[in-house]
């Protein structure tokens, strides 16, 4: 499970105006250099931004030779998340390449800069659907135009099938690019239709939502069984049904063979026995794609909390899949952020405290929460899934019963949090926002140390708390899709009851509690407000850490207004909004709290599905007007994303007789590359291992 700076109080990350001094203030924060530009690229609704990797220059040889293969092993799966997304998301991906990268004539038009808008749009959502609203989106320039670029580009390096000449190529792919009725959405969570055959995703094909659901219950999903399904395409197929299993000699191969030999040089460098082993899992299970293997992997990796360096690498979040069974690639490597991972620690040492002082019903806490190990780390490269949109904070593994038997690691990103937080210092969101000076000024000195507390809450404690009653099946079966949503706001809320504790005071990770007041604001403001910007004209709410948001802030919104806990304000034409009583807010909070974790315990779809629909869809389409003209108006782009350093490996050289040759690594650099359509026809040519088809 993760979270995203937009995932969480700040939803939108220039909301973060987070104050610089408190990040400048930690030891860590001393490496970063303050001349570093973290703005690149900007368009559509995307900002593209970079961050650095303070500490990787101070690693051991070994430890760089293990980030660096790592590294080579997280990108060369990239592939397989634009087959993922769509069928046809590698032939897109590989046109594009061509086009954008070969083209020989105008490049200061306005047609071509639609054009690269549009190739920016989808390396930046690693396909043509919007990363976040999951709608199909299309180029601005004509068909007239975009075939005008293929006929003058290296048409040979089009992915034409054999024979096909460049008119039919267009004529075969024009629906796949521009036609909005095509695959008009990779994930629809609507409710009361076939979310399986409405989703446009590659994980099923020619099957029913009723199909798959018969073809996965013949398989056992209570205690210890493995996330069945979580590594397949399910297709139909001349009245059958087959599991096509991403593994080495599998769909998905080539892809994974690279992978395979990288992590196994991964191996050979390892820091110590414990993550040498879970390595070893790991390419067992890419291997063999046998899902128990997966979940010893998982165990293991667990089990490895006293390495510097480590890595997320393989088939993790379900977020993709409308029903949540099917996982999509992606990998962070990172190495561990001393400083930061001391405020973590202090939290997670008192998570037996949080779960015995929740609000949520006695029996539906544990009664011994597993070690949650939690740290924060600086990110050495995302791919995937994870990339260029990151998730701010990780928790994993997934599979409730490891959860539960052996814990699991929750990770703050701090170097991606860092440049999200230099790049909305100066946006003037909370000028226009917050509703008076006070409110300003507790946002400007604690907003960042809210967010952090936050999310760290969140993920170490949030979705490690409470327990399924026994014989309740997995949410996956139970809740179906509103799965997700229901999970992140039990988090959310963990995160929102307990910043407003003074057991955070006390450990010693917070100086007051106007820090949980400014966390109150935010996230009220967010929820009910300002996420809006994120979304079109006439559009509901769709995606899950969105909706779980608008939940919580219109459910305490309508439940506190007898009380005028909450309330909306007009002034000049705007609206803002206020919290008048921050602790009955907190008490709503642990209302909505019980209720979420009595559903998930019960696995009461019924309720859960109520919630969502009521409180979690609808958008007020005049208020929604009005944010987003505030917002235009500001200039902000409501989404952001990064582009990657870059590892270059410094070999020795012995001579051989026929010459020089390359022999051992005796140094690794990070690089900071600027450009992220380049980064993105660098990744094209250097890590492309699948065909059009898979
Ligand atoms: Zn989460």
């Amino acid at each position: 499970m993760r979270s995203f700076i937009h995932a969480k109080k700040w939803a939108v990350p220039a909301i973060a105006l987070m104050s610089l001094q408190l990040s400048g203030t930690t030891a860590q924060a001393q490496s970063y250099d303050p001349k570093f530009n973290v703005e690149a690229q900007s368009f559509a609704d995307l900002q593209v931004l970079r961050y650095q990797v303070p500490g990787f220059n101070e690693l051991s040889l070994q430890q760089k030779k293990l980030s660096y293969y790592l590294y080579e092993a997280a990108l060369c799966g990239r592939d397989i998340i634009y087959d993922q997304k769509s069928k046809h998301g590698i032939l897109l991906r590989k046109t594009i390449e061509t086009m954008y990268g070969t083209y020989k004539g105008d490049k200061k038009s306005a047609e071509w800069k639609k054009f690269e808008d549009y190739c920016g749009r989808v390396w930046f959502s690693n396909g043509n659907h919007h990363h976040y609203s999951n709608d199909k989106f299309i180029p601005e320039c004509s068909f007239e135009y975009f075939s005008t670029v293929a006929t003058h580009c290296d048409e040979s390096a089009l992915p034409k099938e054999k024979g096909e000449g460049t008119v039919a190529f267009l004529n075969r792919i024009k629906p796949i690019v521009y036609d909005m009725t095509f695959e008009p959405k990779v994930v629809d969570l609507r409710p009361d239709v076939d979310n399986i055959a409405n989703s446009s995703n590659n994980f099923y094909e020619g099957v029913s939502q009723k199909e798959v659901e018969a073809f996965y219950d013949k398989f056992d999903t209570k205690g210890n069984a493995p996330s069945w399904g979580l590594n397949s395409k399910l297709e139909k197929k001349d009245g059958t049904i087959t599991e096509h299993t991403w593994k080495s000699g599998g769909m998905y191969g080539p892809a994974i063979d690279k992978i395979i030999f990288w992590l196994e040089k991964a191996i050979t460098v390892s820091e110590n026995k414990t993550q040498k082993h879970s390595l070893e899992l790991l390419v067992k299970f890419y291997k063999t794609g046998d899902l128990k293997i997966w979940d010893d992997y998982n165990v293991a990796w667990v089990g490895d909390v006293n390495s510097r360096i480590d890595v997320v690498n393989g088939f993790i979040e379900v977020y993709l899949d409308a029903i949540g069974k099917k996982a999509s690639y992606e990998s962070t490597v990172s190495l561990r952020d001393m400083e930061e991972t001391k405020r973590l620690e202090a939290i997670a040492k008192e998570a037996q405290w949080f779960e015995d002082n929740s609000p949520i019903m006695a029996q539906h806490k544990k009664k011994n929460v597993k070690g949650i190990t939690a740290k924060a780390i600086t990110v050495i490269v995302e791919c995937g899934d994870a990339a260029p949109s990151t998730p701010i904070g990780i928790n994993l593994p997934n599979a409730e019963w490891i959860r539960k038997e052996h814990g699991s690691k929750s990770v703050s990103l701090s170097n991606i949090i860092h440049s999200y937080n230099i790049a909305s210092a100066k946006s003037g969101m909370l000028e226009e926002f917050a509703t008076n000076e006070e409110v300003r000024k507790r946002m400007q000195q604690y907003g960042a140390l809210a967010s952090d507390l936050h999310t760290d809450m969140h993920e170490c404690i949030g979705h490690a708390s409470g327990q399924i009653n026994p014989g309740v099946e997995t949410t996956d079966k139970t809740l179906k899709n509103y799965a997700s949503c229901l999970e992140e706001a039990r988090a959310d809320l963990v995160g929102l009851y307990y910043v407003n504790d003074k057991k955070l005071v006390d450990i010693g990770v917070m100086p007051n509690m106007d820090v949980a007041k400014a966390a109150y604001d935010n996230y009220m403001m967010n929820g009910l407000m300002t996420q809006l910007t994120r979304l079109k004209p006439g559009d509901q709410i769709e995606e899950a850490h969105m909706r779980n948001r608008a939940l919580i802030a219109h459910w305490a919104f309508e439940k506190g207004s007898k009380d005028n806990v909450v309330q909306f304000i007009k002034r000049d034409g705007k609206t803002y909004v206020q919290v008048n009583d921050y602790n009955k807010l907190r008490t709503i909070f642990g209302d909505l709290l019980r209720e979420i974790q009595r559903i998930k315990s019960e696995g009461d779809y019924n309720a859960g599905k109520d919630l969502v629909e009521n409180y979690g869809v609808k958008v007020d389409p005049v208020l929604h007007k009005e944010i987003l003209e505030r917002f235009a108006k500001l200039g902000i782009k409501p989404y952001r994303g990064f582009i990657q350093p870059k590892l270059v490996a410094k070999y020795s050289e012995v001579y051989m007789s026929d010459g020089y040759t390359k022999d051992e690594i005796k140094d690794v650099d990070v690089e900071y590359p600027d450009n992220f359509y380049q980064q993105m026809l660098e990744y094209g040519k250097k890590y492309s291992y699948l065909p059009v088809v898979n």
